[in-house]
């Protein structure tokens, strides 16, 4: 089994995370659309990578945190872009859709504010010619070898209905935003759950599937990456079911 060499760059509230692949990196996610230019100087001083050395990106889900410079990162570097079909809507769009709710009272206090100044918009990422759609809830392991890596990606709902996970074969995983692990979230008491939520017993479902799957590493797209332990600690604490304002 392969260790993998990850790099990651946080750009405003995001970790882009990179992985060399067979014809250049494999990105997970993007930033805010307005932090394209501070992504690519960070990517350029940290590593010394080039935007056009990025074949793939895969979004994790739609969200404009995530998906916010996608459109500008396509264009330029040419990537192949790796997405659930669910997403596909959304992107054309250029939209987050706000279906989720808050995971308790303290995260809509803090973000009821927060929502009413921002825009969650961001460039569309229209029709592509260059994209892998994933389909339904099948795990994928093709598009992962394909170019040069080991690994699956699943379908993992519960914060966006879109939400894909990436686990490697070397144990690291790619939560996209079902599990979070932000400092200032502990305040919020989000125990490494989203702040917002579609379906919260989906979100025990992926991190179980984390387990099952023998991720060891977690690499959440906000916050610090973790041990695979800590989220099963948590599942054996939280009750599904009784999670709202909890
Ligand atoms: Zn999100």
């Amino acid at each position: 089994m392969g260790k993998f060499k990850h790099q990651f760059v946080k750009v405003g509230f995001t970790n882009c995370y990179l992985l060399e692949c067979k014809d250049g990196y494999l990105q997970i996610d993007t930033g805010y659309p307005k932090d394209y230019s501070k992504y690519k100087q960070r990517l350029k001083k940290k590593y010394n990578i080039e935007i056009n050395e990025i074949a793939h990106l895969i979004l994790t889900h739609h969200h404009d945190d995530h998906a916010g410079f996608a459109a500008n990162l396509l264009e330029e570097s040419k990537a192949s872009l790796i997405v659930h079909e669910n997403a596909l809507k959304r992107l054309k769009l250029g939209l987050s859709e706000i279906k989720s709710r808050p995971l308790n009272r303290r995260v809509r206090f803090v973000f009821g504010f927060f929502n009413k100044f921002h825009e969650f918009q961001y460039p569309p990422v229209i029709p592509y010619d260059n994209v892998k759609r994933l389909k339904g809830s099948q795990d994928n392991h093709e598009v992962l070898r394909d170019i040069g890596l080991e690994g699956v990606i699943i379908h993992t709902p519960g914060h966006t209905e879109d939400g894909i996970s990436i686990i490697l074969d070397d144990g690291s995983v790619f939560p996209g935003d079902n599990a979070m692990n932000a400092w200032y979230f502990n305040i919020l008491g989000l125990q490494k759950r989203p702040l917002f939520i579609q379906d919260l017993n989906l979100i025990f479902e992926s991190w179980k599937q984390y387990v099952n799957l023998k991720g060891k590493r977690i690499y959440p797209a906000h916050g610090k990456d973790f041990s695979i332990e800590l989220l099963s600690k948590k599942l054996s604490k939280f009750k599904p079911d009784s999670i709202l304002y909890s």
